[in-house]
């Protein structure tokens, strides 16, 4: 059920801290953690600790927790003083864009420069 831990997701065996990651900021709903090959100098994935597929099923199903992550993903930014000079929000929504871990996860992207349209 959307929201529910998935016993073979993941993130959510990171959430219940059963698969060890580098976390850099934690909130009541959310979990911020280095992305284990980093495609920046600061590449960060913050996740809601609830377990929704992607972003699209996040934003429908729990708005407030989608802000949560938006939120969050700036504080991390700040955090890794990459505001400054810009830095990217990513979320790849279906395996045909990029998808590999179907729980939602926003990729903080920056510290370096960022083309446009990406690859
Ligand atoms: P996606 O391809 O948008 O689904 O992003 C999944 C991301 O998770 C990729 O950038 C992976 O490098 C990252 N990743 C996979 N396993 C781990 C892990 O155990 N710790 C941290 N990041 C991971």
């Amino acid at each position: 059920m959307a929201g529910e831990p998935q016993a073979d997701c993941l993130f959510c065996k990171i959430v219940a801290g059963t698969v060890p990651a580098t976390v850099v900021r934690e909130t009541e709903t959310t979990v911020a953690f280095r992305d284990i090959n980093p495609q920046a100098p600061t590449h960060v994935l913050v996740i809601p600790k609830a377990h929704y597929a992607d972003a699209a099923s996040l934003a429908a199903g729990a708005p407030d927790l989608a802000a949560d992550v938006l939120r969050e993903a700036g504080e991390i930014a700040a955090q890794e003083k990459v505001d400054d000079h810009g830095y990217r929000i990513v979320f790849n929504t279906g395996a045909g864009a990029g998808q590999t871990v179907f729980h939602t996860h926003a990729h903080v992207l920056g510290g370096r420069g960022l083309q446009w349209p990406p690859g």
